[in-house]
This record gives structure tokens, sequence and C-alpha cells, in this order.
């Protein structure tokens, strides 16, 4: 069986970055499973592993735009400190969930001077060339289920 759309796809991966760095790797762990066709791993991902078969091993190297995107300026910002409702817990490094016009987003605090604190919303990703050395692991028919879904099940967790 060939990767095609609506397979669901198992996959060992490495992420590195342009620099050689892991950024994430699926080692020790179950592998990765997904939906062709179905935007669940990054477009470039996708593309690389059409026609692909289990057993396969593939380095892919995918440039930012079929991957988190670009760096977008506007997506940082400068927000009031007393927009915030646990001030205390407003540091540099710290996360937030923030619904945009464009959907969800994480936005990461960069700056906190002077009541002033600056989010960037632009995905952690962005801008990066990444490396994936990918391992096939199976490939099967998407249940009906799973497609109206848009996502994989695993045994015994179908109450979502
Ligand atoms: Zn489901």
């Amino acid at each position: 069986m060939k990767i095609s759309d609506k397979k669901v796809v198992g996959i060992h991966y490495i992420l590195k970055d342009d620099n050689g760095e892991i950024i994430d790797s699926s080692e020790g762990q179950s592998p990765l499973v997904y939906i062709q066709g179905s935007g669940n791993v990054i477009s470039g991902l996708e593309q690389a592993l059409i026609n692909k078969e289990a057993g396969d091993k593939l380095h892919v190297v995918i440039n930012p735009e079929d991957a988190y995107g670009l760096r977008d300026e506007n997506l940082v910002q400068s927000v009031p400190l007393s927009n915030f409702q646990n001030q205390n817990d407003v540091k540099e490094g710290i996360q937030y969930r923030v619904e945009t016009s464009d959907g969800m987003r994480v936005a990461t605090v960069t700056k906190i001077e002077n009541e002033t604190v600056t989010i960037d919303m632009n995905h952690p990703l962005a801008d990066e060339v990444l490396h994936f050395d990918v391992e096939i692991t199976e490939i099967r028919e998407a249940t009906e289920e799973e497609l109206s879904h848009g996502h994989v099940h695993g045994a015994g967790d179908h109450d979502h």
C-alpha cells in the first residue's frame, strides 16, 4: 500500500533545525500517526510522503513556506501589563493561547518593561528550515469515523 489521501500513516521521525540541533523526535515513543491529506502534519511533510511505502526511510528538507511559515513582525505586539489577569505570573518565555482573527495562536511573552508586555504570536518554528529523518511504520485505510473526525483513533479512545 502506498501513501495517498485518506490513508492513516505511522512514522518515526527525528526533526532537526538548520544547525543540526534536534528539535523533536518520536524516539522512545509510539510512532506519530496522522491522516494523509487532512492537515494533521505540515504540508511539506505530507508532500514528501506521497506514494511512499511502509519501511521506507527518507530525509526531507522543508522550507518555512511549507512548514510553520515566515516570521511576521505584525504578530509582535505590545500589551499593557494591566490587561493580564494574573500579573505576577507574567514572565519572559511564558506562553498563552490567544484567539485571533486567524484562529487560535500561541503567544510567547518576549519582554516585560515599564508595565508593558511584548508578546510574539509567531510560531516558535517560523522561519525555520526543517530537516526530517522519517521511517514509515504503517499505512492503512482510515475508518469512516476517523475521516469524519479528521484525526486518527487509537485503541479504545473513541470518546472525542
Ligand atoms: Zn475522534
